[in-house]
């Protein structure tokens, strides 16, 4: 039985959710407790608007690696969880709290026409122009993206990690693949919005929903074949993507693309401390074989024991 071929033990780091937004969808502190809860060691929060954390005190436990305000265009999408402070480009970028900047490039996928997405905010040169002052000052440029001229020019400007990426080609993840750029697909974040609790969206708006999905599934499928460093990262507090559960329901996410358990336990761990530039000195020794949730379980029980909580 292909048990016993899994069933060596891995080691690992505690699970990571490299794109959470503490300030969205709830109290930050009771998020944060939400993301321990479920078994989440550490998040990166991807933006809140005008620094609205920065005073907040959240759980030690919980390791909160913040961008601060994402950057984007004054009258376009992104004034939510963004920076509408007067302030030059440089300013903002100096200023984020973490070595990383969140940028905001285009804006949201279209439910009404498929493969339409918000108009992309930065020219190349201007995007050029904002690695070159993040690199300057030592950060990296998390690039909140959709549309695959986008993903490329954002790839070929010399973004970290890509966020969402709806709509990428095959060609523009084998550039990924090629420079390491990570890729944080939330497919969740769609995936949730065919369960329409609020009976918001229409049929056809339902269908096309559908069609995002599983089209970002072969894709992430893709990614992994080809050797993009994919990572686990939610966009929790984001409209249905609750805090905490949310971080297994994108793992089994992934399942359904079609990677195997023992390698989504690795991207949700691992493949978060690489990109984040962590340690792992918190490891997790775990049988592949077992599911999805007991790496969540586990890790619990160890940061429940090694930070007494
Ligand atoms: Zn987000």
């Amino acid at each position: 039985m292909a048990r016993s071929n899994l069933s060596q033990t891995l080691a690992l780091p505690l699970p990571v959710d490299t794109h959470v937004h503490l300030s969205l969808g709830g109290d930050p502190q009771a998020n944060a407790r939400l993301q321990l809860a479920a078994g989440v060691a550490v998040v990166r929060d991807a933006g809140s608007r005008d620094g609205l954390l920065d005073g907040v005190v959240l759980p030690p436990a919980l390791t909160v690696v913040k961008t601060g305000p994402a950057i984007f265009k004054k009258g376009f999408y992104g004034s939510f969880l963004g920076d509408n402070r007067a302030l030059s480009l440089a300013e903002k970028i100096a200023q984020t709290p973490s070595s990383f900047v969140k940028l905001i490039l285009t804006g949201m996928v279209s439910f009404d026409v498929y493969g339409e997405v918000g108009p992309q905010q930065w020219s190349f040169a201007e995007l050029c122009e904002i690695v070159g002052l993040a690199e300057a000052c030592g950060k990296k440029v998390m690039v909140h993206v959709n549309s695959d001229k986008a993903c490329r020019e954002a790839v070929t400007a010399g973004a970290h990690s890509l966020e969402h990426g709806y709509f990428i080609s095959s060609e523009t993840l084998l550039m990924m693949a090629e420079k390491g750029v990570y890729w944080t697909p939330t497919v969740a974040a769609m995936a949730n919005q065919t369960r329409d609790p609020d009976k918001r969206f229409s049929a056809v708006q339902l269908q096309i929903i559908e069609r995002n999905y599983k089209r970002h599934l072969e894709m992430i499928r893709f990614a992994h074949e080809h050797g993009v460093k994919l990572t686990i990262g939610t966009d929790s507090g984001s409209y249905n993507v609750p805090h905490g559960s949310s971080f297994l329901r994108e793992m089994e996410l992934f399942v359904e693309a079609g990677i195997p358990v023992a390698e989504v336990w690795r991207i949700a761990t691992a493949n978060g401390y690489e990109l984040l530039g962590l340690p792992g000195e918190l490891r997790l020794n775990l049988d592949p074989g077992l599911p999805l949730n007991t790496l969540l379980e586990q890790a619990k029980l160890v940061f429940c024991k090694q930070l007494s909580i």
